[in-house]
């Protein structure tokens, strides 16, 4: 669970062209990207550029996928971490990787340094879900120490992700932490359509499939929803040994994940 790395010329390296529908989302990023990209046209002007952004939304809507793709736009490296990586951890491993992970940043600035799931690291103290764990306060504490210890203009951007942003310790939202947010929601039809057109390339889809169709029935769905979906179709064809997936592979598949979304959700409710 050591930082990952992924710097802009790899293929699998993102650009907002994999991003599909959040609009809205992209636009306020722009910004980001363009700050990283060209950093002196805000520093001679004076202009402070944020340090933190924080993306609120639920799990599979793309959140990691964005930032993957600002660093992409902005040809800069992208590190990361997951905040539940440092579950069960021994007590100064977790804010010991969160001090690597910021001095390798700082030898590769500009770059974007991305948290997953900063809440597992940086929930309330003493919030009832398990407050007063040693372990998680001096990783949290590390962070801060960090994203305090950069300078404002230092080419770092801090970007984090959650699901739960009424749990996190107001700390990290202190201007000059995590003080710009964007909430990223569940696609809308047309989102849902753009999704599925994204995955579907590379898949070849029979005469009768009708993405728009399946847009139209895939409410709730989130991004990684509707690419599991078209890979489990696409297994089932494969699986029948032919070479076009068929709207009865994807109809196999809804049932199949639905099935599974609903256990999901029962688990949580
Ligand atoms: P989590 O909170 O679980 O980490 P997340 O919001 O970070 O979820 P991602 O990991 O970015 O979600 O998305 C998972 C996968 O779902 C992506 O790798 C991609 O294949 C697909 N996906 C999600 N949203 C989109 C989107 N807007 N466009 C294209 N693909 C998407």
């Amino acid at each position: 669970s050591r930082a990952r790395r992924i710097d802009p010329e790899e293929p699998h390296a993102k650009r907002f062209k994999d991003v599909a529908g959040l609009k809205e989302e992209k636009e306020e990023l722009e910004e980001i990207v363009d700050f990283l990209a060209n950093p002196g046209r805000y520093t001679d002007v004076g202009a402070r550029i944020p340090k933190g952004i924080i993306l609120v939304g639920p799990p599979g809507t793309g959140k990691t996928l964005l930032a993957k793709a600002v660093a992409g736009e902005a040809g800069v490296p992208f590190f990361s971490l997951s905040g539940s990586d440092f579950v069960e951890m021994f007590v100064g491993v977790g804010a010991s990787r969160v001090r690597d992970m910021f001095a390798e940043a700082k030898k590769n600035a500009p770059c974007i340094v991305f948290i997953d799931e900063i809440d597992a690291v940086a929930r309330k103290r003493g919030s009832g879900l398990g407050g007063g764990h040693d372990e998680r306060e001096q990783t949290l504490n590390q962070m801060l120490v960090e994203m305090d210890g950069f300078g404002v203009n230092e080419g770092i951007i801090v970007m984090a992700a959650t699901n739960r942003v009424d749990i996190l310790d107001p700390a990290i939202l202190r201007p000059g932490r995590f003080d710009r947010k964007v909430t990223v929601g569940r696609p809308d039809v047309r989102g849902r359509e753009e999704i599925l057109e994204v995955h579907a390339k590379g898949k070849p889809l029979g005469d009768d499939v009708d993405l728009k169709k399946i847009a139209r029935t895939t409410v709730g769905f989130t991004g990684a929803d509707l690419e599991n979906l078209l890979n489990e179709s696409a297994i089932v064809c494969a699986k029948e040994g032919r070479k076009f997936i068929e709207q009865e592979d994807i109809s196999k598949s809804f049932i199949k994940i639905g099935i599974g979304k609903e256990k999901k959700s029962k688990i949580i409710s």
